[in-house]
């Protein structure tokens, strides 16, 4: 738990610059419908994921979290939090692995974040998401022609909770200031019958949990939106899978795997390289053109790169606590 509260400092402390909002077309900050709105919370799985699911249950809302590699990594409890979200009919999708800034990363870097994520998303979920949210949006020319490579969908959001700028206010102040935007945009000065929303808050703020996100879905509701997954808002499968695989494929040259090659899940087949981005067989060339790489759910060829991600979380979270102090 003290890795988990250190990693929640680092990204309070990382969040805690201006959010860089879309100018590329690329990046998906709208539904395709009007009337949608997509509720989406970031930086979890966190300490009170079982209490939102439980609030979207009783709310009937399903959601999107972008969640952390890192975060899954730090701790069972965490790892455990992604079935549950499946389990609750929401869509997993990638905040990266260490909530860096995509910008001032190598492409190399870039796709080793979001292997990485998706490894360990595989891992404890047996799905490898389409969809990713660049930390704090930052996500320019260089990091929107890596992702768009690996065949991810680029999603902000046009409507900010902004909650955490106030969680050093008392909850219900705190609530209130982050409602102002959500009355400002959504129930004021927008309609239902025209627009649509991609809304962002954050789950790792009590606050949010608590007491937002219901106030949230009751006023959305009220205004006459319906939520939906991102997938159901953008209208691109939420995850990779056997679907999506390519038509090339070339049925019996398959020599690179043995032994279990039928995914779990039937829906982890990564079609475009992007689940296994940080393997050098893995290759796209140009833009859309996608060489299929034929992973499969062995879940034993990732259990090495596994303890890799959680050592290096555990390092990452033992760096941040000694800044902190
Ligand atoms: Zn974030």
């Amino acid at each position: 738990m003290k890795i988990a509260t250190s990693l929640i400092a680092a990204l309070f402390l990382a969040s805690a610059a201006t959010a860089v909002m879309p100018d590329d077309p690329a990046k998906i900050d709208t539904c395709t419908k009007p009337g949608q709105v997509a509720l989406t919370f970031d930086d979890g799985p966190g300490l009170y994921n079982d209490q939102l699911l439980a609030l979207l249950a009783k709310k009937n809302v399903k959601a999107t979290f972008f969640v952390l590699g890192s975060m899954v990594a730090a701790n069972a409890q965490q790892a455990g939090a992604l079935k549950k979200i499946l389990a609750g009919g929401h869509q997993l999708a990638s905040h990266t692995y260490s909530h860096g800034n995509l910008d001032k990363m190598t492409e190399d870097a870039m796709r080793l974040e979001i292997s990485k994520t998706s490894d360990i998303m595989f891992q404890h979920a047996g799905v490898r998401p389409a969809y990713m949210r660049a930390p704090e949006g930052n996500c320019a020319a260089v990091c929107t022609k890596v992702m768009e490579s690996l065949g991810l969908v680029i999603s902000h959001w046009n409507v900010d909770t902004n909650d955490w700028r106030f969680t050093t206010l008392a909850p219900a102040a705190a609530t209130e200031k982050s409602m102002e935007e959500i009355n400002k945009v959504i129930i004021q000065g927008s309609n239902p019958a025209t627009d649509s929303s991609i809304l962002l808050e954050h789950e790792i703020h009590k606050f949010s949990v608590d007491l937002l996100a219901e106030r949230v879905i009751d006023a959305i509701t009220a205004k006459g939106y319906k939520f939906v997954t991102m997938e159901e808002c953008v209208g691109k499968p939420a995850y990779l899978t056997g679907s999506v695989v390519p038509p090339v494929v070339p049925p019996t040259t398959n020599t690179t795997t043995t032994g279990a090659v039928v995914p779990p899940t039937g829906s982890v087949v990564a079609p475009s390289g992007s689940a296994t981005i940080g393997s050098p067989q893995s290759t796209a060339s140009g833009t859309g053109a996608i060489v299929p790489t034929i992973t499969t759910g062995n879940k034993g060829t990732n259990s090495a790169g596994l303890v890799r991600a959680g050592a290096w979380a555990m390092g990452v979270a033992a760096a941040v606590g000694f800044a902190m102090l």
